[in-house]
Parts: C-alpha cells; structure tokens; sequence
C-alpha cells in the first residue's frame, strides 16, 4: 500500500510534542510491514536547515500569498519519503511552529495550514508530482481540511484516515474564509465544514474522513462523551463504528537505556544499579542534594491545565514532607512556570526546576530518576510513561485516556508496572505519591515492577498493524 502522511510536526525535524514523535516514527513502523510511505510536512527552517541537497520536485507560482516549492527531503535509500511545503512566506519563521515570538497564535494560522492541505490534495489527486498514495493519512487539525478537500473534489480519490492526537486542539478560523479556502458554499452546514458558526478544521477531517483514529482505546471512549467530546462528542459517537484507538508505540532506538548517546553509561534491565549513577549525575546538575536514600521523581511535561501541573503543583509541600526530590523539565503556562520557580526556591536541594524544551535532558530525566509523574486531567495517549516504562523509571499516573491503558497499577500483583490515581485530585496524587514511596522503599518490589516495566514491548510493530488494519477498512469504504 502506498500512503501519505500529512502533519504539521514530524521527529527530528519539528516538535512540540508527541504528534512529532508518532509521525516521525509510523512511517518506519509501516515501511517494516512493506508498505511505501512519504511524509509531507511545512518547511519550517528547522525542516528545511536540516535537509540542505533537497530535491525540487513541484512548484506553485501563488499559494495563499506567495509562490511555494515541494521539495523532496534527503532520506536514507530504502527509508520513508519527506516532502516539505516551502512556502517562506507561510513557514520562513523561525521558533514554535504555531505561536509568535510573543506566544500568540500566528493571524494567519488558518492558510498556513490550508496551503498544507491543498499542496497534498494536489499529490494525492495525482495532479502534481510527489507520490501517488493509495491512503492518505491526515493528522490533527492542521491537516483537517485534507480529507474535506479530496472528498469535496468530487473525482476518484485515495481513502482518506484522520488521526486526533488531542482533540482540545482544534483549528477554528472565521466562516468568511470559506471562498478563500476553496471550499465550496454547500460544505459551509453541520454535514460540512461548519463548527459553531465558523470553519473547524478538525472538525472537517472527522467529518469528511473514510476512517478515524485516535491515540488509545480508553480515549476514543472518552470522546464520545459530552464531557470528553469537548464539543465534537456528537459527531464522534454518531461515527462510532468508524473510530478506532490505536496506542502510540515509541522510537526504541531513539528510547533506548542501552544505547542512547545522551545516556553514559548505558544499562539495561540486569544491569539496574548503573541507574544510581546516573541519579547521582543528575541530583548533581540539578542542584538536588546528591542522596541515594532519598525518592526521586521527575516530570516532563508541557506546563498547562490538561497535564494536571496545577495539581502537581499543590502537592509539592507535602512530597517535601515525604522525604523526596522532584525534577521538574517543562515550559507552558506563564503562571505554572512561575509557580514551579518558587516551589524550587523554597525548597533547595529537594525541587529543582528547568523551564524549557530540552530533548537531552529529558532523556537524563528517565534514565536517573526513580519515578515520573504523569498527573494529566485528560491524556489521548501520553508517551512520557512509555520512555518510563522503557528507562526503568516508574510512571505514577492519573486513570485517564492512553494512561490507563499503558500503565498497570502495582496492586495487580503480578502484573503491576506502575501506580495509578484518580485524575485532578491533589490529595490522590499526593496519597499516590506516599504509596510510591513505599513501594520504592521495598527495594525487591520496585525492582520487578521496573523490570516488568522494561520487558515490555512498546515499538511500532503492533500499532502499525493496527492503522494498516484501518488503511484497509478506509479503502473498502472508499470503493
Ligand atoms: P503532549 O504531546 O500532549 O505534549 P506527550 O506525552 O504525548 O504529550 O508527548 C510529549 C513529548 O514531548 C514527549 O516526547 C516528551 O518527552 C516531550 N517533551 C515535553 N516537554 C518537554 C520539554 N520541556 N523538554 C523536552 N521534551 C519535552
């Protein structure tokens, strides 16, 4: 089968989170099981800078403001294709990919994006040079509007799939767009584009789509609820049989104790004590005080309201109290960040806090801290457990979304690889917190919890069976 990827982020070219991940490592995942695949993404300079010797293989003279190549990206022979929009006028900015240098959301967001869809219409329908794909696989809002597009057009298309990676994120733009956008007037109705009197572009995918995905069973239950849907549970229920949840899987060679670069020395499952030095190493960097008898737990997480860092964040005194350290990597919500900073100020030696992205030192994070905390109020799927899982790092996490299925709470006694609470509850998390400590003070226990953790198998091999599955189902709906 032959499939195109859309997305706006992609591993190691752009990433603000785990939808760079999955849409960087689904198409070796794929490719592994004898499928072709290509991914095509903006040329945001990271894309571009990292890719000097692309090919030109399309251009437009006008699109949504300016001319635009595609270009073909550099790739290992018999690896994925990567095609990049360069569009300067839509991608040229340097830094966060959606967001301003003042954390605003770019003005123009909504052509950005639609430039995006229609340069892989084009492709997909054949009409432009690229690939020929027999699927096309779109990916949040960003890539919404290209299922609406290839189904609008009205001809023979690919299938189309649409993956929600968080359905919070959604892509609204005014419904006077709708002319500027190419979409025709008729599609502006609830059967259609329209989404609370303006153009959803996730809506637009879910709506127009052969198939839907999303990131965990539990959470394609969730969005189905009123609750949960956050306002396209309607939709979502009514298109019930055609939504699966697919759990991530994770990079195993990117995630891997026993050969990453950015952890020395390496380790693995019998060889659990190096774990100590790197505990120590960075207990060191950190600032914490350098003890071997004290808990440490570390989070890594965007700093918002979804992730729970409000609740984290009322529990600090009382896991000062408990006698552990927390390290905290994350950046966000100016008042979180704020907060985080005090908590570190007021308890020296035990909270040590990086505002910041930084890939390296959230690879340190899972190889020498004893736990992470994943106390998310809602979570599609969450990947920061399954690194956990991976570097021996034991995830403490709220029951929600991909986190319940992923993590097995240590009172199934054979099975447990973690400790589950009840989500937005300071005083759970906290109660939580205690019992890991007790548990991490059993030695033995923990050990076979981290190694039951390590032992699992979290590679791509079985979700990509799962969306080749759902490929399949597409094209049968298809015709
Ligand atoms: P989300 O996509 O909702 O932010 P996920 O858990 O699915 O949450 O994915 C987050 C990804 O981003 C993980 O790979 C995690 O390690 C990474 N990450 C989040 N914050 C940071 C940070 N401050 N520095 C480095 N990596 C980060």
């Amino acid at each position: 089968m032959r499939i195109l990827i859309v997305a706006s982020e992609g591993f190691p070219y752009v990433k603000t989170g785990g939808l760079a991940d999955v849409v960087g490592a689904l198409p070796r995942g794929l490719a592994d099981l004898g499928h072709e695949v290509t991914t095509l993404l903006p040329g945001y300079p990271s894309v571009l800078h990292a890719s000097p010797g692309s090919e030109v293989v399309d251009g437009y003279l006008e699109l949504y403001g300016g001319p635009a190549r595609v270009l073909r990206l550099p790739t290992a022979a018999g690896a994925p294709g990567v095609l990049a929009v360069d569009a300067p006028h839509l991608f040229g900015r340097p830094g966060h990919p959606y967001l301003r240098p003042d954390g605003r959301e770019w003005d123009d967001n909504g052509f950005r994006f639609a430039a995006l869809a229609v340069v892989a219409r084009e492709i997909a329908l054949g009409r432009r040079p690229g690939f020929a794909p027999d699927v096309v696989h779109a990916h949040d809002w960003q890539a919404g509007l290209v299922p609406a597009y290839l189904a609008l057009d009205g001809g023979p298309r690919p299938a189309t799939v649409m993956t929600v990676h968080n359905l919070a994120f959604q892509g609204q733009f005014p419904a006077v767009w709708l002319g500027a956008l190419g979409l025709p007037a008729t599609a502006f109705a609830v059967a259609g584009v329209e989404y609370y009197g303006a153009i959803g572009y996730l809506k637009a995918g879910l709506y127009y789509a052969d198939k839907l995905t999303t990131v965990s069973p539990t959470y394609a239950r969730e969005i189905q609820t009123a609750d949960g849907g956050m306002g396209l549970g309607g939709l979502l229920a009514g298109r019930s049989a055609d939504l699966t949840g697919i759990v991530n899987g994770i990079d195993t060679e990117q995630w891997d104790p026993a050969a990453d670069p950015m952890v020395e020395p390496p380790y693995d499952a019998d060889r659990l004590a190096v774990r100590a030095q790197h505990k120590a190493a960075l207990q060191a960097e950190l600032g914490l005080e350098v003890r071997d008898d004290l808990p440490l737990f570390c989070v890594v997480s965007r700093l918002t309201w979804q992730k729970g860092m409000d609740v984290l964040l009322a529990a600090v005194p009382a896991l000062v109290e408990a006698r552990a350290q927390l390290a905290l990597l994350g950046s966000g919500d100016a008042p979180l960040e704020a907060g985080f900073r005090a908590a570190a100020d007021n308890h020296p030696g035990r909270i040590a806090v990086r505002i910041g992205y930084d890939e390296a030192l959230s690879h340190r994070l899972q190889a020498g801290s004893d736990a992470i905390l994943v106390p998310s109020r809602f979570e599609p799927c969450g990947l920061t457990q399954l690194y956990g899982l991976r570097y021996g790092c034991v995830p403490v996490v709220a029951a929600t979304g991909g986190l319940v299925d992923t993590v097995v709470d240590d009172a199934a006694a054979d099975r447990g690889t973690g400790v589950i609470f009840e989500p937005g509850r300071t005083d759970r998390l906290v109660d939580a917190i205690r019992r890991t400590i007790d548990l991490w003070r059993q030695g033995e226990r923990w050990q076979t919890m981290q190694r039951r953790g390590m032992a699992q198998d979290l590679g791509w091999a079985q979700a990509a069976r799962a969306y080749v599955e759902v490929y399949e189902a597409a094209r049968a709906k298809n015709g």
